[in-house]
């Protein structure tokens, strides 16, 4: 049998695994930050019917700039952006590998505040961009001072900021985004994916972008939209950084029928995003009775809770496991994170969660 071995890899791929967490069929899966509520019927009809009336056309080419998706999906930023700021491709992983592309590479660094979003690291080693690893403070947050002096350090050719932070929750003031710009000298990536679970009083970074032309927000309809499986990611920037990215994208990277499942899904925001005070109630739940029996827990403002536990986190991994509960190992010794989905699957979690 031939191995990866066997092949002329590149060096620097040897040896990796790819990313993903554990695809285990288990009853309350609560490892991916999905989710849980599924499409309600009434969106699920409005997509089938949209999908459904591209399929004649599915012998042409799907509109190469997305033109209609991207009108939609600046429209429900607000924030006075137009279509020409905002692009989209197959979901924010898509969207943040093309940033790197265009302003990342070989020869370029791209820094990143850990713990935060697994997948920056590895964009950064397919896109052979260099990549460092900045610090957080022990309490997991990032003061605008602790993130300057390790910018200024480095001055990477992009930051990534991560807000609220994955897998901590805990999203960042505007003020730390506004003093990491004018330190960088490249671009600032803000990865938002969690943005609309925010608690009241957090503000996004796209109220500095009329002022910041090498700052990118990056959004994706895999969270709080529910629909990760569609995989529609997008930013908000300065024109052209728009213009920048489509020198690396590829033709038609996006097909005609995620173009239409994703409008049709947009036009019905008020359904799919329902759930969001629901799943924010679970949230707000499971850090107030972790915290009851005595544990540490991270302040979340996304889908999310990273706690933590006594001892080794991949035995009580393995324990919640064997009681049907699926959270993430996220590498962090002595903490585990844990998605916040319906009522009755908290309920599952803090019940096993109970007796450790
Ligand atoms: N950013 C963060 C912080 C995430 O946690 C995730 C999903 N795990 C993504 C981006 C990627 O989401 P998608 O590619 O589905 O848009």
């Amino acid at each position: 049998m031939t191995g990866l071995d066997d092949l002329p890899l590149r060096d620097d791929l040897r040896g990796r695994s790819p990313y993903g967490a554990p695809q285990l069929d288990v009853p309350v899966r609560l490892n991916t930050n999905e989710n849980s509520y599924p499409v309600p019927e009434s969106v699920v009809a409005a997509i089938a019917k949209a999908v459904g009336a591209e399929l004649r056309d599915l012998n042409r080419y799907p509109d190469r700039d997305a033109l209609a998706l991207r009108a939609d999906l600046a429209e429900y930023l607000g924030h006075e952006l137009t279509t020409a700021h905002v692009w989209a491709a197959n979901g924010s992983n898509e969207v943040q590998q093309q940033l790197l592309q265009a302003f990342g590479g070989p020869g370029r660094t791209a820094l990143g505040f850990t713990p935060a979003y697994s997948m920056h690291p590895l964009l950064a080693l397919g896109t052979g961009t260099g990549w460092v690893p900045a610090t957080r403070g022990a309490d997991f947050g990032l003061t605008a001072a602790d993130a300057v002096a390790q910018v200024r350090e480095h001055r990477p050719d992009v930051v990534f900021l991560c807000s609220p932070n994955n897998p901590t929750g805990t999203a960042l003031d505007p003020d730390v985004v506004a003093a990491v710009l004018a330190a960088a000298p490249g671009m600032v990536v803000v990865d938002e994916a969690y943005a609309e679970f925010a608690r009241p009083g957090t503000a996004s970074a796209l109220t500095l972008l009329p002022r910041h032309p090498r700052l990118v927000v990056t959004r994706t309809m895999s969270k709080a939209f529910g629909f990760a499986g569609g995989r529609l990611g997008y930013l908000a920037a300065d024109p052209a950084v728009v213009d920048a990215v489509q020198l690396v994208r590829l033709p038609y990277h996006l097909s005609s029928l995620t173009q239409a499942a994703a409008r049709a899904a947009l036009a019905h925001r008020d359904a799919l995003l329902g759930t969001v005070e629901a799943i924010k109630e679970q949230r707000d739940r499971i850090v107030r009775e972790l915290r009851r029996s005595g544990r540490r827990v991270a302040d979340s403002d996304a889908n999310f809770v990273l706690f933590e536990v006594a001892g080794d986190q991949q035995a009580t991994w393995r324990t919640l496991l064997e009681r049907g509960v699926l959270v993430r190992d996220v590498g962090l010794p002595g903490w585990l994170r844990v998605t916040a989905g319906t009522a009755a699957e908290t309920d599952a979690f803090l019940a096993a969660m109970e007796s450790m």
